[in-house]
C-alpha cells in the first residue's frame, strides 16, 4: 500500500512506497502522522521544493458500496496511463439510517398520541425543496464528497473522475454503431459496452422472453438479422442463453403467439425512447453537483466505459478495482495492492437514552463521550500482562464510565479491558478502517 507524504507544514506530497517512508523513518527524515491511512510527515521539505504529479481521485458509486481509487496520471501520446496509488471501498449505512429514522418517527408518533388524543390530519402540509434527497440517501453522497476532501488533505489532487452515468446515449446513436457490419457490440468495442450496459438498464436485467434473472444474457435480435433485421438499439434485446436458442429466427409474433401479454409488453419497451436521464439516478447527480462545487475538475464517465476498460485490460471485479477503471484511461498499473475497507461508524449517538425495541427507556449514557482521555472510536493499544486478556491487542475502543472498555480487534471483541493498560494510537474520526493486509 503506497504511504501518504505530508511536507513539515502538513501540505500533501506525492505518496511513496511502504520501503521508502520505513527508511525516511529510521534515518529521522519522517514522523508518523496517522496511521490509518498511514500517512508520514517530512521533517525538512516543503511542497515548493518538491515535485507534484498529477493525481486523480476516481469513484464508482454504487447503491450499496462506493469503490474509491488514487491514481497518479501519466500523460502518453494517445490516452494516460493511470499507476494506482491507493484503493478504498466505502460500504454505506443506508439501510441502517432508514430503520433509525422510520424508529424514531414511531417513537414520535407515540409521544404525541399519549399528550394529544386528537389532531386534524397535516401528512402533506410539507414542502420538498428541489434536489432534496432522503437521508439514506444523502449520507451516501456526503460521505463520498467527505472522502474526496480527506483525500485531498493527504494527496495533491488535481482531478476527479466520476462514473455518472450507465452508458452514453451519444455511442448509441452514433450511425456507426449500426453501420459496422453488425457485429460492432460483439467484439468488445466500447460501444458494445455502451449497448450492453443500455440494453441492461432498459430490460431491467433480466431475460426478455422467460425473466430469468442473473444469468448470462446474450443480445437478441427481434427481428433476426437473417430476415433482414438491423443492429440498431431498437431491434434489440436480452434473452438467456436457452431462450435466444429456442427463439433463432422465428418472428417474435410466432415465438410468443402463446402468450400475447408478453409480446405486448416487449413491443411496447422497444418504442421506448433513449433516455439518458434513466440511467443517471438522483445520487450521483447529486454527487456530481457537489463535487464541481469543491473546483476540482471532475470527468464523467459511463459504466459501459468502466466495463470495457475492465475487461479489456483483464483487472477482476471489485468496487475498488472498478473505481480505478473509471474514465478515458490507456493502462491501468499497479493495481495489484490492498483496499482499505472503511466503515461508517459515526460519532456515537446524539440520543443520550438507551430504548428497548418497543421504545422505553432502558438505560442512559453518560453526558461526557470521553472517559479517561478515551472516546469510543479511538484506536487503542492494549498491553496486558496477565489474566485471560494476557497480550498486546490493537482495536476500536468502545469506552465504558467505568474505565473497563471493549476493544474490537477485526471482527472478534475483547471485553473488560482496564483503561490503564491502553494507549491512544489514533483518534476516532467516525470511521473504521480494515486492510487485506492488516499492519
Ligand atoms: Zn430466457
Amino acid at each position: 500500500m503506497s504511504v501518504f507524504v505530508l511536507d513539515k507544514r502538513k501540505k500533501p506530497l506525492m505518496p511513496c512506497s511502504e520501503k521508502r517512508a520505513r527508511r525516511m523513518l529510521e534515518r529521522g527524515r519522517a514522523r508518523v502522522h496517522r496511521l490509518v491511512p498511514f500517512t508520514i510527515r517530512l521533517v525538512d521539505r516543503t511542497q515548493a521544493e518538491s515535485v507534484v504529479q498529477p493525481v486523480v481521485v476516481k469513484l464508482d458509486p454504487g447503491a450499496t458500496t462506493t469503490g474509491m481509487a488514487l491514481a497518479r496520471v501519466e500523460e502518453g501520446n494517445a490516452e494516460p496511463t493511470h499507476h494506482v496509488l491507493h484503493l478504498a471501498e466505502l460500504p454505506h449505512r443506508g439501510r441502517a439510517i432508514r430503520a433509525a429514522m422510520r424508529q424514531r418517527a414511531a417513537f414520535r408518533r407515540r409521544r404525541r398520541g399519549k399528550n394529544l388524543r386528537y389532531r386534524p390530519a397535516r401528512f402533506d402540509n410539507r414542502r420538498k425543496p428541489k434536489g432534496w434527497l432522503a437521508p439514506s440517501l444523502r449520507h451516501r453522497v456526503e460521505t463520498v464528497v467527505s472522502w474526496v476532501a480527506r483525500y485531498r488533505r493527504f494527496v495533491p489532487v488535481s482531478q476527479v473522475a466520476m462514473e455518472r452515468v450507465r452508458f452514453d446515449t451519444h455511442a448509441l446513436a452514433a450511425p456507426e454503431v449500426a453501420a459496422k457490419g453488425g457485429i460492432a457490440y460483439q467484439q468488445g468495442t466500447l460501444a458494445g459496452f455502451e449497448i450492453r450496459e443500455y440494453l441492461l438498464e432498459k430490460w431491467e436485467r433480466s431475460c426478455a422472453y422467460c425473466d430469468a434473472r442473473d444469468v448470462p444474457l446474450q443480445i437478441e435480435h427481434i427481428i433476426a438479422r437473417s430476415r433482414g433485421g438491423s443492429d440498431r438499439v431498437s431491434n434489440l434485446t436480452l434473452a438467456c442463453e436457452p431462450c435466444n436458442r429456442r427463439k433463432d429466427a422465428q418472428a417474435v409474433e410466432t415465438f410468443l403467439a402463446h402468450d400475447p401479454k408478453r409480446l405486448a409488453r416487449i413491443q411496447a419497451n422497444l418504442q421506448k425512447p433513449l433516455d439518458g436521464a434513466a440511467a443517471m439516478n438522483a445520487t450521483r447527480w447529486a454527487l456530481w453537483r457537489m463535487l464541481c462545487a469543491t473546483g476540482l475538475p471532475v470527468e464523467c464517465a459511463t459504466g459501459g466505459r468502466t466495463k470495457w476498460n475492465r475487461s479489456r485490460l483483464d483487472i477482476p471485479k471489485t468496487h475498488a478495482l472498478d473505481a480505478a477503471c473509471v474514465g478515458v484511461v490507456g493502462r491501468v498499473a499497479n493495481w495489484q495492492r490492498p483496499t482499505l475497507a472503511i466503515r461508517c461508524t459515526g460519532r456515537g449517538a446524539y440520543s443520550r437514552t438507551r430504548l428497548t425495541a418497543h421504545g422505553f427507556p432502558r438505560g442512559h449514557l453518560t453526558r461526557q463521550k470521553r472517559h479517561y482521555g478515551f472516546q469510543t472510536g479511538d484506536l487503542v493499544r492494549a498491553v496486558v500482562a496477565e489474566g485471560v486478556h494476557a497480550g498486546t491487542w490493537i482495536g476500536r475502543v468502545a469506552v465504558r464510565a467505568t474505565g473497563s472498555f471493549n476493544i474490537r480487534i477485526g471482527t472478534q471483541t475483547r471485553q473488560g479491558i482496564c483503561w490503564r493498560n491502553c494507549i491512544v494510537l489514533q483518534h476516532g474520526d467516525g470511521y473504521a478502517y480494515e486492510t487485506s493486509s492488516q499492519r
